[in-house]
């Protein structure tokens, strides 16, 4: 038996639900593999989900690296605030941190999806769990879609692809969406994993993990040319780099590159002449006590004073010129030659997917094939951490919902 449904939504994540919620003419289906909705927005946040962002629309755009221009229609057209207004309306009230990161009051992600799904439910939304769609076929004649799962066949006049990127496969996103849009004609962007740690080669700070530094200045180089520049914080992890400073810059990063990470806020001439200044005041100073007054880690110190095997007990008028040379390079411009980043198991979101210029940054329609849209990760769209993702997921879900209601008049 077939059954026909104005609008067929694939995945109930993020940017499925929301599209349904908005969606408010015709009969609308989601399918679903899983057999609940939401799993990637429940360990949104650690939990707590963290969905959008307080700050201003237009810093917004540029936190999508190169593709937020993309997305200025979606969310000058459901914006941040839109955002936090639709959960208070549904009894979801928010905090903002001092950050600007937005959570629910009750710091739980649970929160969201259920009030997502009571939205659903008041739409006379159908969800179907446990029903992994596995082809999309669309018939130009009738202007009308076939949408197969392993058991059942379903027609509609609109499709909505909002199957999420690579990232977390357990949670139902494996990258399905992208061989769906695939088969109807759609271009990809390679994708890759992003907002993932970074390991390196010959990584010396596993016995540091969990020292941080705050908005310390990152340089990505490729081929000894220096590609982009950044600031942000980074943790030194037990394996290896991290932070929203190093998972932010990610999307950039490729095997092979060199990051040079500044852990001290001087310039490497700033911090000869201070070691030249030190040492004419008192050259009896030990060297290491010069950091003490600095408010870096004393164990950070110590660990930069092995590396570049230098005696912690060094005096000032000591340090020979290719020690001081080191040491000053190994705080200002410590390099590190990228290994790999992690993979999708860790990796928050998906750099990459379905091809921009083929959907219409106003409607969210496919290019190719009307009727068809795309919302969320499964598009060439990965956000900076802080609730750039989700936001970005609501907004395109939005957008997509006004223009098939539009379709649908
Ligand atoms: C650990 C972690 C923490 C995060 N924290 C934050 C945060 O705090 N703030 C933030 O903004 N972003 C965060 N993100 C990113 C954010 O969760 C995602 O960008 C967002 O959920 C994407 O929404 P989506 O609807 O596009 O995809 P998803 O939420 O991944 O939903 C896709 C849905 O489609 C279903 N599906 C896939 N294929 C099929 C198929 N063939 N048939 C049927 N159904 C299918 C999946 O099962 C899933 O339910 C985090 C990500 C991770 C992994």
């Amino acid at each position: 038996m077939i059954t026909d449904f104005d609008t067929i939504i694939i995945g109930a994540g993020a940017a499925g639900l929301f599209a349904a919620c908005n969606i408010e003419k015709g009969k609308t289906l989601i399918l679903e593999k899983n057999n609940t909705a939401g799993k990637k927005l429940l360990i949104s946040g650690a939990g707590q989900c963290n969905y959008t962002h307080s700050g201003d629309l237009d810093d917004f755009i540029n936190k999508y690296g190169e593709n937020g221009s993309f997305l200025k229609p979606a969310l000058y057209n459901f914006k941040n605030g839109d955002t936090i207004d639709f959960f208070k309306l549904s009894g979801v009230e928010s905090i903002i941190r001092e950050d600007g990161k937005v959570f629910p009051e009750s710091l739980k992600s649970v929160d969201i999806l259920n009030s997502l799904i009571k939205r659903c439910k008041l739409n006379n939304i159908e969800i179907k769990y446990n029903s992994p769609v596995k082809s999309i076929s669309y018939n130009h004649e009738l202007k009308q879609f076939t949408v197969k799962t392993n058991s059942e066949k379903f027609t509609s006049k609109n499709v909505l692809i909002s199957t999420g990127g690579s990232s977390y496969p357990n949670t139902g996103s494996n990258g399905d969406g992208f061989i769906l849009a695939s088969s109807l004609g759609h271009n990809l962007v390679n994708t890759l994993p992003c907002l993932s740690p970074v390991n390196v080669k010959n990584y010396s700070f596993s016995d540091l993990s969990g020292i941080s530094f705050s908005d310390i200045k990152i340089s990505l180089w490729r081929n000894n040319r220096k590609i982009k520049e950044t600031s942000g914080d980074v943790l030194l992890t037990h394996k290896n780099l991290s932070g929203p400073g190093i998972l932010n810059f990610s999307r950039y990063i490729e095997k092979n590159d060199n990051l040079k990470l500044n852990f001290i806020g001087l310039r490497e001439d700033e911090l000869s002449r201070l070691v030249d200044t030190k040492t004419r005041e008192n050259g009896k100073q030990v060297l290491k006590s010069i950091f003490k007054e600095m408010n870096i880690s004393k164990r950070f110190i110590e660990k930069i004073f092995e590396i570049n095997s230098i005696s912690e007990d060094t005096i000032c008028s000591q340090l020979n010129k290719k020690d001081k040379s080191n040491l000053i390079r190994s705080l200002c411009e410590h390099s590190f030659e990228v290994e790999s980043l992690e993979g999708y198991h860790l990796a928050m979101a998906t750099r990459g997917g379905v091809a921009l210029d083929e959907v219409n940054r106003k409607t969210m329609q496919s290019k190719i094939i009307s009727g068809l849209y795309f919302a969320g990760e499964v598009l060439n769209i990965d956000g900076d951490t802080g609730g750039y993702n989700i936001q970005a997921a609501f907004s395109t879900a939005a957008l997509a919902a006004k223009d098939i209601d539009r379709n649908l008049m």
